[in-house]
């Protein structure tokens, strides 16, 4: 059918003499939104005392994670990874964010953490799979939606190469979850070891081949999103320091911070660490996009895994216009192909089966000239053996010469001579 639109898209541009209120369309998107509120799920992980809960009540800016019992130094060590979660609704002018935070206590603390990983990764394919039950239901209005929006993975502030239970977590969920390694307590490393620490966490990155968020612009973008990306991307991986106190500076006033006996470190201070950056990347500018790659990338292709795994079959033709023609044709097609294929594999059952049945004949006749060779021996070793009882037979009856004879009856004389 021939086309009659002026361009690859089908539709034609038209030109429009007024007013008509659908660019009010992202305002209608808004109000809704704000109306309905936003729900973010982050996890996080790492060893416990690097940071978690600090970074997650500073991040939010209120009280997420209450205090935390410590460990004794000599309590025994954590056996196994646990998974807990938190929500809390938020509001910031106006707008509602239900937030939840999703803890791993134990991950990085036993002796032994080689599967810490595996525990983490199955939670995460779980939410998936409850996601896809929902999705699957008749009913399908009312969702809900805990898939992990992005795991925040502390890395220790060793000033070394990425650890092997760093790699090998970030080997196993990457390709399931928004990856966002951070260098935790970037305050006990100075500027110079950080940043050559962040090169080596950048360079164990690249070279295992792990995927990590990172913020891409495109075409669309307007050039102040291009040049965030831009100084987001230049940050990463985030070294960032947590603190729920507020310290004082020299001119007096109060900041969120650590304090130390050489001076303050500022938590929103972008020279002294990219704690800044991290909360603009998760919170400010894309949260949208996290959540879009979380169900658009890693959701689907999980789903598409597990779908092709329980035996569903892709199909390309859903959105395709219906037409009983076309359609007819195609059934036809399909129902030849089908007869087509049990041909074949009848033919190929046949051949197998004339196979099978020749090399049996033909193991058969090898079998019989085998054992005829074998009776053929054993018959030529008999018949040597009675030609030579014949030959010796023969030899003992052979008839006596006329001198013998005589020989015999002279013998035979002198015996009875005797009596
Ligand atoms: P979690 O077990 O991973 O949740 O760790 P916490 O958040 O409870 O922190 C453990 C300890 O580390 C606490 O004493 C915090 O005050 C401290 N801490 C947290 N963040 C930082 C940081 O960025 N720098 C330093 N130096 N200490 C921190």
């Amino acid at each position: 059918m021939k086309s009659t639109s002026g361009n690859a898209g089908g539709a034609q541009k038209k030109k429009m003499h007024g007013y008509v209120g659908f660019s009010n369309y992202p305002n209608q998107i808004h109000r809704r939104s704000v109306k309905n509120g936003f729900n973010f799920t982050l996890m996080v992980v790492g060893e416990s005392g690097i940071g978690k809960s600090t970074l997650i009540n500073t991040l939010f800016d209120s009280k997420i994670f209450s205090d935390r019992e410590e460990l004794p130094p000599n309590a025994d060590p954590i056996k196994g990874v646990d998974i807990t979660s938190m929500s809390a609704d938020i509001q910031e002018n106006g707008v509602k964010l239900r937030l939840t935070v999703v803890d791993t206590p134990g991950f990085g603390d036993s002796i032994n953490n080689e599967d810490a990983w595996q525990p983490i990764l199955e939670n995460i394919e779980s939410r998936f799979d409850a996601y896809l039950a929902q999705e699957n239901r008749v009913n399908r209005s009312k969702i809900s939606d805990n898939r992990i929006d992005a795991v925040i993975y502390f890395v220790k502030p060793t000033g070394h190469c990425l650890r092997a239970i760093d790699i090998e977590f970030m080997k196993r969920l990457h390709t399931k979850v928004n990856l966002v390694p951070i260098v935790a307590k970037a305050d006990t490393l100075t500027a110079k070891e950080l940043e050559q620490f962040k090169t080596k966490l950048l360079a164990d990155i690249n070279y295992h081949g792990i995927q990590i968020f990172k913020p891409v612009s495109d075409e669309f973008d307007d050039a102040e999103t291009v040049a965030d990306n831009r100084s987001i991307l230049s940050k990463i991986p985030f070294a960032v320091i947590g603190s729920e106190k507020f310290v004082e500076r020299p001119d007096g006033t109060s900041v969120r911070g650590r304090s130390y006996p050489w001076g303050i470190i500022e938590v929103e201070s972008e020279e002294h660490n990219d704690f800044m950056k991290l909360r603009q990347m998760l919170l400010r500018t894309h949260m949208e996009e996290l959540k879009d790659s979380t169900d658009i990338v890693l959701y689907e292709n999980y789903r598409t895994q597990k779908l092709l795994s329980m035996g569903h079959v892709q199909d390309n033709g859903v959105f395709r216009e219906y037409n009983p023609v076309v359609q007819i044709e195609e059934d036809r097609r399909a129902h030849e192909a089908k007869m087509n294929k049990m041909e074949g594999e009848m033919t190929a059952v046949f051949q197998q089966k004339v196979q099978e049945k020749e090399s049996k004949l033909k193991q058969s006749e090898e079998e019989l000239y085998a054992r005829h060779k074998e009776m053929k021996t054993v018959l030529e070793k008999q018949r040597s053996e009675l030609d030579e009882k014949k030959r010796r037979a023969e030899a003992t009856v052979r008839p006596t010469t006329p001198m013998e004879q005589q020989t015999t009856k002279g013998k035979k004389k002198n015996i009875f001579s005797g009596f």
